[in-house]
């Protein structure tokens, strides 16, 4: 799996940035911070980087839906099963001709 610099969530671009200035202290690997559309994580191991941005990118997704109070267990759950999901089936999210599409963008 592959963290992009930028990332599309229900229209809006967030900013992909590894950092150790994460203002919500130290007890934190990550951040989403929706009013400026950045996702900031510490430098960690690789799976745990790859699970902990999938968190993130979740919260995203409930924030573009709507939900203000996240429930951090289920926002995990999904995260630890969505991350196993693209691990066990990297193809699935390879489409040669959607690659092709996106190269000439
Ligand atoms: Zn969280």
């Amino acid at each position: 799996m592959k963290i992009p610099d930028k990332i599309k969530i229900g229209g809006l671009i967030y900013t992909v940035m590894e950092t150790e200035n994460i203002t919500l202290g130290m007890n934190y690997n990550a951040e989403i911070l929706y009013g400026s559309l950045r996702i900031n994580l510490r430098s960690m191991a690789k799976g745990q980087k790859e699970r902990t941005f999938l968190h993130e990118v979740i919260h995203g997704i409930y924030d573009n839906l709507g939900y203000i109070n996240h429930d951090e267990k289920k926002i995990d759950e999904l995260a630890s099963a969505l991350y196993a999901l693209i691990i066990d089936n990297p193809d699935m999210f390879c489409d040669e001709l959607r690659v092709g599409e996106d190269a000439k963008e």
